[in-house]
């Protein structure tokens, strides 16, 4: 069946941008062609009900996903991450550009990449491209391409064919990304605060720390915290908050993890620097203190931190000073997860959780008193802005994509790693209960995701960002 013409989707409770409300969204080649009242359906439509309970949404824009195809697929594939992002609501994402070989950090990386994702993907995918030393002169190209912008690191990736950026670089580099208009995300942590707490430098399991003064514990959640403390991610905001001032470039802080780092995020929004920031459903839902010895599935950098610096971040997201969430969907085959000697320090850090975004920033949100229109701005229309497609994405409006979730957020499910479409199953939301599933998801006017069932073929598209507009 191509895309669905002169399809009616209606509901009891449609988020529109404005308030939530009894409509039917007449669809056409894909498109919302116009919102009537809730009885306004012409003949000959096909029909779908939400029913009484459950919400039609936009579809969420996730904006942080690491899909490591090509060169390890083993880890996660365009086919496995694109199912879970329609199995979870999500109609658009982004790729990030490392944790594939070869990176996104030349027009030829690109190539491979696009090579690879076409024909394999269930939802629309733009791509990020990299931003690493001595890539400069490829920068313009990629930017004409059609990534939709840059990512850099300002401390070891984790792999080494992705190196992190310095300050020099960055003074080398944002020149030109302020010429190209383009987006630079950073994850922002610096090394000195890690380097000069010594424990990333302790050789092995049980080992004594510098000074002789103290034993490392590499399966006791505490140490890995200690190793990533709130000053590493503090000092790479303020540098990045200096350097957009300085050079105008528009700055995105990923993943944000450090209550401390917020009031500097405030007051640079406040004094117009052109800086944006988001965070991800793990350090909303979980907190350190409760994180057990070796269950390094929890581990992720920067890493979850204690109860009360989840709850600055949540603040943080009721004022605006954070920005989005998503979910910085970051897979690994279980065994790099170390979970039988349980070590933090050598574990892959990373989660994954592109399915689960909508769930798990749900149960969190509604119990601190935050709405449905909260989550559309943090899941959809936020994202979609970041990355250009807010013309066309992350709202509910005529003209827009009919790309639409239909969830039930009263109904409740428990957690289950294997039954989640990622390809690995390790999850620290394990057993967890969560509020909000999922029952529909429509990728331009299709039903790609039916209670279940996934449409037969993946016709997601590859966006690419253009010169003249979004996509
Ligand atoms: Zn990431």
């Amino acid at each position: 069946m191509m895309p669905a013409n002169n399809l009616v989707v209606r509901g009891k409770q449609v988020v529109l941008p404005k308030s939530i409300a009894p409509a039917s969204l007449h669809i056409s080649n894909g498109v919302i062609t116009a919102i009537e009242s809730y009885d306004s359906v012409p003949t000959g439509c096909d029909l779908i009900e939400s029913g009484e309970e459950s919400l039609v949404m936009p579809g969420l824009v996730d904006t942080h996903v690491h899909i490591n195809e090509p060169g390890r697929t083993e880890w996660e594939g365009f086919l496995s991450a694109t199912r879970a992002a329609a199995a979870g609501g999500v109609t658009t994402l982004v790729d990030m550009p490392l944790n594939s070989i070869p990176p996104t950090t030349t027009v030829a990386g690109f190539r491979e990449k696009l090579a690879a994702a076409r024909g394999q993907c269930y939802v629309d995918v733009g791509f990020w491209a990299g931003l690493v030393p001595g890539n400069a002169a490829e920068l313009a190209a990629l930017n004409e391409a059609g990534v939709v912008g840059f990512k850099c690191f300002l401390i070891h990736s984790g792999v080494d064919e992705f190196p992190n950026v310095t300050e020099n670089d960055l003074r080398e580099a944002l020149p030109e990304l302020t010429r190209l208009g383009a987006l630079l995300i950073v994850h922002a942590e610096v090394p000195g605060p890690i380097n000069r707490t010594g424990i990333l430098a302790s050789p092995s399991l049980e080992a004594t720390g510098p000074g002789s003064d103290r034993i490392i514990r590499p399966m006791v959640y505490q140490t890995f915290l200690a190793s990533r403390p709130r000053a590493a991610e503090d000092e790479a905001v303020a540098l990045m908050i200096k350097l957009s001032r300085e050079f105008g470039t528009q700055v995105h802080i990923v993943h944000h993890s450090s209550g401390d780092a917020l009031p500097l995020l405030r007051e640079a929004k406040a004094a117009g620097v052109k800086i944006t920031a988001e965070t991800c459903p793990h350090y909303l839902t979980f907190a350190a203190e409760e994180i057990p010895d070796r269950a390094t599935e929890f581990k992720c950098c920067p890493p979850i931190r204690e109860r009360e610096n989840r709850e600055q971040l949540w603040s943080a997201l009721g004022s605006g000073v954070i920005d989005m969430i998503v979910s910085d969907h970051s897979p690994c085959p279980t065994e790099m997860k170390l979970r039988d000697s349980g070590d933090f320090l050598r574990a892959w850090g990373g989660i994954s959780s592109l399915q689960l975004r909508l769930p798990a920033v749900w149960t969190e949100a509604s119990r601190r008193g935050y709405t449905v229109e909260d989550l559309a701005r943090w899941l959809c229309s936020a994202p979609a802005k970041l990355v250009g497609v807010e013309g066309r994405k992350g709202r509910i409006a005529v003209d827009y994509d009919a790309d639409l979730v239909i969830w039930n957020p009263e109904k409740q499910f428990i957690v289950d790693g294997a039954a989640l479409q990622h390809r690995h199953p390790l999850t620290p939301y394990q057993d967890r209960i969560l509020n909000g599933v999922v029952e529909n998801t429509f990728l331009r006017g299709e039903n790609i995701y039916d209670r279940g069932e996934f449409i037969a073929e993946p016709r997601g598209q590859l966006l690419k960002k253009t010169q003249n507009g979004p996509i």
